[in-house]
């Protein structure tokens, strides 16, 4: 029987890259009593958290918010935007751009996939290089739109959007820019508008600090415009009733009231620690996380340093090491969930998630937990990982002190 009310001493340690672990205050705000979506209160809401989550994206123009996961906002930001036959140009830099890339398959679009061969393409972030040179051979202008990943996830992994937009403007070229920032929204930097992203997809369960449940398209002007023309169908998805209900606060269908409440809160708690000390605190744990691995003497799996990802990092594991065996162990012995190796890396590396509700302590008990597990698993560690982050943390004060002299 699945027992859910299981309840180990202390607390579970979800050092998954997403979900992650949901802060009590959101959790509390998520228990208040569900209201009339067509309520007066309601609408004050949602102007509340439509304004605030445009702060996150850094954007003037409309986010639209979905009640669906992200690969809801996936199947949005093509189908408001393609028809049928289009040809759109994707970068294979892991396990969740390909899934981008089947669903574009299924919706009936044509994705070519550029990317470097083997696991190397998995290692790095995007090359625009690669994608400037594609462009330019396309005088036609078949392709579309370009779809990258921010922040690759099975990887740990960013990829450089403003080279990406530079080189799409250096072959002259009209296709739209979408990126899928669903883990790197307020975890790693990102600039909507700067950067010239025509759709920018998100969702909740990771640097947004919420549970699973409701997804972002942050949606230019280009883009909409597109919209008028595209001819998927989408009824659901269509952005165009959405956000004209938007302006007064409401949805055209039943929002998820509760989830709402949660991202208000989420909105207050990062724009009160402030956007930019939020990802000073991602990178410096990340370097934290980074000089564990190197200790232990094993591989992190971003072979790019320019393009570590702040949210999570992949440890590549020894020839002959099951890393899915290690994780279990330490399921098992330390309650504590690590991230599964995806896609082709399947069982060769496991993922540490330092992302959302973290701090030096939390990474500190997850290194800890990972350095007890590599070692009952047989895994030859060279130094201690936990000593050289702590050393790391102790000599690199945080840049926003946690208690303000009163
Ligand atoms: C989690 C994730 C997804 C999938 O989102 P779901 O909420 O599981 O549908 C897609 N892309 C990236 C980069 C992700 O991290």
């Amino acid at each position: 029987m699945l027992k859910l009310d299981f309840h180990p001493a202390g607390r579970h340690f979800l050092q998954i890259p997403g979900p992650s672990p949901v802060p009590d205050r959101i959790l509390r705000a998520i228990s208040y009593p569900t209201i009339d979506h067509r309520g007066p209160e309601f609408g004050a809401l949602g102007l509340k958290v439509l304004a605030g989550i445009r702060t996150i994206f850094k954007t003037v123009h409309p986010v639209v918010i979905y009640p669906a996961s992200g690969t809801g906002a996936w199947e949005a930001a093509l189908s408001n935007t393609l028809s049928a036959g289009d040809t759109v140009l994707m970068f294979e830099t892991g396990h969740f751009a390909t899934l981008w890339k089947k669903l574009a398959e299924k919706l009936g679009l044509r994705p070519e996939f550029l990317g470097l061969p083997g696991i190397e393409g998995w290692r790095r972030g995007v090359q625009a290089d690669l994608i400037e040179a594609r462009l330019r051979q396309d005088s036609g202008h078949a392709i579309k739109a370009v779809c990258v990943v921010h922040n690759e996830t099975s990887t740990g992994v960013t990829s450089d959007i403003a080279a990406v937009r530079k080189a799409i403007d250096a072959a002259g070229h009209p296709a739209l820019l979408m990126v899928d920032t669903i883990s790197g929204l307020a975890s790693a930097d990102y600039r909507h508008d700067e950067w010239g992203v025509d759709v920018t997809v998100s969702g909740s369960q990771k640097g947004l600090m919420l549970p699973p449940g409701i997804s972002f398209n942050a949606v230019s002007p280009k883009a909409l415009e597109a919209a008028k023309t595209a001819k998927l169908p989408r009824s659901f998805w269509d952005w165009e009733e959405i956000i004209a209900m938007n302006q007064t606060g409401y949805w055209p269908y039943t929002p998820s009231t509760n989830l709402l409440y949660g991202l208000s809160e989420a909105l207050d708690m990062i724009l009160e620690e402030g956007l930019d000390n939020v990802f000073a605190r991602h990178q410096r744990l990340a370097e934290a996380c980074r000089h564990a691995v190197r200790a232990w003497g094993l591989e992190i799996q971003c072979a790019d340093p320019s393009v570590y990802s702040p949210v999570l990092t992949g440890v590549m594991m020894p020839d002959g090491i099951d890393a899915d065996a290690v994780r279990r162990v330490i399921y098992d012995r330390f309650n504590m969930s690590l991230g599964a190796a995806l896609g082709k890396m399947k069982g060769r590396m496991f993922r540490i998630g330092h992302l959302g509700d973290c701090n030096d302590l939390t990474l500190m008990a997850t290194l800890a937990g990972c350095e007890m597990g590599l070692k009952i698993s047989g895994v030859p560690v060279a130094a201690s990982g936990v000593a050289a982050a702590m050393d790391y943390l102790a000599a690199h004060a945080s840049p926003l002190p946690l208690r303000a002299a009163a």
